[in-house]
C-alpha cells in the first residue's frame, strides 16, 4: 500500500516544546520504498508506538529538508535505528550542505553507519529505491532549506516545507498531492514561514488533487485546522485536509 503517515504535525517552537502536537515528521511508503522525512523530536518514539509499528530497519532512506531542530532532532537516532545500531551498513541520507558542515546536525560517527549521504542542492535530482525526487528551489528560511517533489510510478507528491513566501513559489510544486507547512494563522512579514493566506494562494493556483495542511504553529492549532481545511475546500473547490498526529493518507 502506498501511504503517507504523519508522525507529527507540530510547527515552530512552542507547539513542539509543549508537544501540543507531535513532531516526528512523515513516513512515506511508495512503490515499496520507505522514506522518513524530517525526523523531528520524538520521531523514533512515534515509529515504535505507531499501530501497526513502523520498523526503522525497513527504511530505505531519510530526507532532511533543513537543519532546524523541529525537523532534525532525531536524525542521528533514526540513522542508528535504520542501520541496526550501525551493525548493518544500509540506507541513504539526503540533507543540505549546512546540515553536515560547521555546526552539523548529523554526527560524524553516525555517518559511517549508512550506505551513502547525498548533499541536496537547488535543482537537484535524486533516486532512492523505486522513487525519485527533486529539490527545485532554495527556500527563504534562514538555513539552507529545500522542498521536495517526489515521484513514484503512478503518483507525485510535493512537500512545501518551511519557507517565507516568494513570488512563483507555487510554480515549483506540481504534485497531485501537495503538503504545505502552514505555521502562521496571520501573516507576519518578519517571520520566514508561510501563513494561511499564503497556503490559500498556493492551493488556489495549483489545484492539487489533494492538499494537506500541516506543521502548525500555536495560533493555527488554536484555530482548529480541520475547520480551516474544510472552509478552504469549499471556497477553492479542491479537496484540502488538515493533518492530524498519526494520520495515514492512502496515496492510491
Ligand atoms: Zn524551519
Amino acid at each position: 500500500m502506498n501511504k503517507i503517515k504523519f508522525l507529527g504535525t507540530a510547527g515552530a517552537r512552542f507547539v513542539v516544546m509543549k508537544q501540543l502536537r507531535a513532531s516526528g515528521g512523515m513516513w512515506l511508503t511508495l512503490d515499496d520504498t520507505n522514506v522518513m522525512i524530517d525526523p523531528g523530536p520524538g520521531s523514533l518514539v512515534r515509529c515504535i508506538s505507531s499501530k501497526p509499528k513502523l520498523n526503522p530497519m525497513d527504511l530505505d532512506g531519510i530526507i532532511l529538508t533543513h537543519r532546524h531542530i523541529d525537523h532534525s532532532n532525531d536524525i542521528n537516532i533514526m540513522m542508528e535505528a535504520m542501520t541496526n545500531g550501525g551493525f548493518k551498513k544500509r540506507g541513504a541520507v539526503f540533507a543540505p550542505q549546512d546540515s553536515v558542515e560547521r555546526d552539523p546536525v548529523i554526527l560524524n560517527y553516525v555517518r559511517n553507519h549508512v550506505e551513502r549521504i547525498e548533499i541536496m542542492k537547488e535543482k537537484g535530482n535524486y533516486k532512492l529505491g523505486n522513487i525519485s525526487f527533486s529539490t527545485p528551489v532554495k527556500h527563504i528560511h534562514g538555513v539552507e532549506t529545500y522542498g521536495l517533489n517526489i515521484k513514484g510510478k503512478n503518483s507525485s507528491i510535493s512537500i512545501i516545507t518551511d519557507t517565507k513566501y516568494f513570488e512563483g513559489l507555487e510554480s515549483y510544486y506540481n504534485g497531485d498531492i501537495l503538503i504545505i507547512n502552514v505555521v502562521m494563522l496571520e501573516e507576519k512579514p518578519a517571520i520566514d514561514h508561510l501563513s494561511l493566506k499564503d497556503a490559500e494562494k498556493i492551493l488556489s493556483i495549483n489545484k492539487p488533487k489533494l492538499g494537506i495542511l500541516t506543521h502548525f504553529g500555536m495560533n493555527m492549532v488554536k484555530a482548529k485546522p480541520w475547520e480551516i481545511a474544510e472552509r478552504l475546500s469549499e471556497k477553492l473547490g479542491t479537496k484540502i485536509i488538515a493533518a492530524r498526529d498519526g494520520m495515514e493518507v492512502d496515496i492510491d
